[in-house]
């Protein structure tokens, strides 16, 4: 399938993943044995290794932030922002990655469920919104305190919509709710394709899997019919 056509009453949710940066020079978990950055991600990216060793956790974050300021967005992340443009309120973006390169691409409708990497929160819930926070943390003493007295923390959400075309980009299917979000689209009736090198894990429950670089396949992908 070379081509996905997108009618006047679709709505296309789309989701990605460290896939879809990958070709931005940003290393994917899979890539590296179940590693990020050489990092089991339970001991850098769980509440656990947040009151185990929020040194170590800053410190890690603080790496992605000097990497993801010199990454830029490659023709996958513009290939969604066009796409969004040309859809607008029938589109909807929910990304897995902290980096901002769907932003920084022109994405607007968009929703980070594993939180900003240019954010960052009270340690404590203690209901202040997250705030920007570009630093590179060298030093726990280094970093902020909220209002309230709180440590301030790398900043985390989630969120997700209906759709009656889901198009999932460069994930591989094993980290949860994500790895659900094709079976409920599926109960609502949408076609759910799949775009990246290799089938993921829960290629199964995909009506379409389109192999390879997602910066190669996006930008010819769709075809919007005129309105
Ligand atoms: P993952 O690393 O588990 O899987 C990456 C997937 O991307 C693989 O299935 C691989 O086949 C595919 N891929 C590799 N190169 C690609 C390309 N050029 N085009 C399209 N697909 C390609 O990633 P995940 O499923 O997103 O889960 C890992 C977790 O780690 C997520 O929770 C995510 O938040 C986090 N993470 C984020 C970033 C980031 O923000 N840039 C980077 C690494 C990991």
């Amino acid at each position: 399938m070379n081509e996905i056509l997108i009618s006047r009453t679709d709505r296309v949710f789309v989701l990605t993943g460290a896939g879809i940066s990958a070709e931005s020079g940003l290393p994917t978990f899979r890539a590296s044995d179940g590693l990020w950055a050489g990092h089991a991600i339970e001991d850098v990216c769980t509440p656990e290794a947040w009151e185990r060793n929020p040194a170590l956790v800053w410190e890690f974050y603080s790496e992605r932030r000097r990497q993801g300021a010199t990454a830029e967005p490659n023709p996958a992340h513009v290939a969604l922002a066009e796409l969004e443009k040309q859809l607008g309120e029938r589109f909807f973006l929910c990304t897995q990655n902290v980096d901002d390169l769907h932003e920084r691409a022109g994405s607007v409708r968009l929703v980070h469920m594993h939180g900003e990497l240019a954010k960052a929160r009270c340690e404590w819930e203690c209901g202040e919104p997250p705030i920007e926070d570009h630093a590179i943390y060298e030093n726990l003493n280094e970093v902020g305190r909220c209002s309230c007295g709180g440590r301030l923390r790398p900043h985390i959400q989630r969120e997700i919509k209906k759709a009656t075309l889901m198009v999932v980009v460069g994930t591989s299917g094993s980290v949860y709710p994500a790895a659900n979000f094709v079976h409920w689209a599926r109960q609502g009736g949408a076609r759910t394709v799949y775009v990246g090198p290799e089938p993921p894990l829960n290629a199964s429950a995909f009506t379409h899997v389109v192999e390879g670089k997602a910066g190669e396949v996006l930008p010819g992908l769709f075809t919007v019919e005129p309105s």
